[in-house]
């Protein structure tokens, strides 16, 4: 797989340049051309069930999961020619500006501040931030009661640990670390009294241990996740808008919802409007 990208990076390297010229970067491709050639390499998360996930035998689950293969499938490739690479939160721009992703479908929130380093088709979905606490924890009840020096774990890179630093940095500890599986431990084990991200990412992980781990609070964001893609690629986030639209219209997006997410007992919602920014 990776001579056949090398001979069609080759191929394509005018068109290449002409893309990379408009971005000015130097790394970046068309994710229809990597499509053209039959294969993609798409950033998912490995540790968040439901949602993007590593099995122990190697293969992947959830609904990012499902999103990243409808996507390919509609752009001519097919499953089993995506290669899934892990795109932990703070490296998600970097994996796409270097051209190491074709696009990235990983609980990725459109954000202003995003949207000057990549392009986003979407949103495929609508989330919100909340909070993760131990099940006897009975003093957490929302973010205001994270104040008196409550310890709090984020993802750094993350919107929810941004969000807790500009509202409620003054009073509250915040712990940051690459992934929230690695929260969700620190939580489990007491070196963290809560975790922050958003509500359908932590019932993941409150299912995953019934009856140690509750969501607490109602949301107090909107994270609407987006597919990630090079700057300036706008045929491809017209390609992979059309494929989200396609999904949505034919029940595909909801009955990937209710066998990922569904199980996790998380209200499941209608699915959003496409935004062609
Ligand atoms: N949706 C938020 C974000 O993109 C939090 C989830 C995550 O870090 O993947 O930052």
């Amino acid at each position: 797989m990776r001579i056949t990208r090398s001979v069609r990076l080759g191929i394509g390297a005018i068109a290449v340049a002409v893309l990379a010229t408009a971005c000015g970067g130097d790394e970046q491709r068309s994710v229809s051309q990597s499509a053209e050639s039959g294969s993609l390499v798409v950033g998912i998360k490995f540790d968040q069930p439901g949602l993007g996930l590593r099995n122990p035998d190697g293969t992947f689950s959830g609904f990012d999961v499902e999103v990243a293969k409808y996507v390919g499938q509609q752009l001519g490739v097919a499953p089993e020619n995506i290669e899934f690479k892990e795109a932990p939160s703070p490296q998600r721009e970097t994996l796409i500006e270097n051209g190491e992703v074709d696009y990235i479908v990983a609980t990725y929130s459109i954000t202003d501040t995003r949207k000057e380093k990549v392009d986003f088709a979407g949103p495929y979905f609508v989330a919100g931030q909340s909070l993760l606490v131990r099940a006897d924890n009975t003093d957490i009840t929302g973010p205001e009661s994270l104040n008196g020096g409550k310890r709090l774990c984020s993802v750094a890179g993350s919107t929810p640990a941004q969000k807790v630093k500009d509202t409620y940095a003054q009073d509250v500890q915040l712990q940051e670390f690459d992934t929230y599986s690695a929260c969700v431990e620190a939580l489990r084990n007491g070196a963290v009294d809560a975790v922050t991200t958003d509500d359908i990412i932590l019932a993941g992980y409150a299912a995953q241990y019934p009856g140690q781990l509750k969501v607490v609070g109602e949301p107090f964001t909107e994270e609407r996740y987006g597919i990630g893609l090079a700057k300036g690629d706008t045929e491809s986030r017209n390609q992979i808008n059309d494929a989200i639209e396609e999904m949505i219209s034919s029940g595909a997006w909801q009955a990937a919802l209710e066998s990922t997410v569904g199980p996790s007992g998380y209200p499941l919602p209608e699915p959003p409007q496409v935004d062609r920014y």
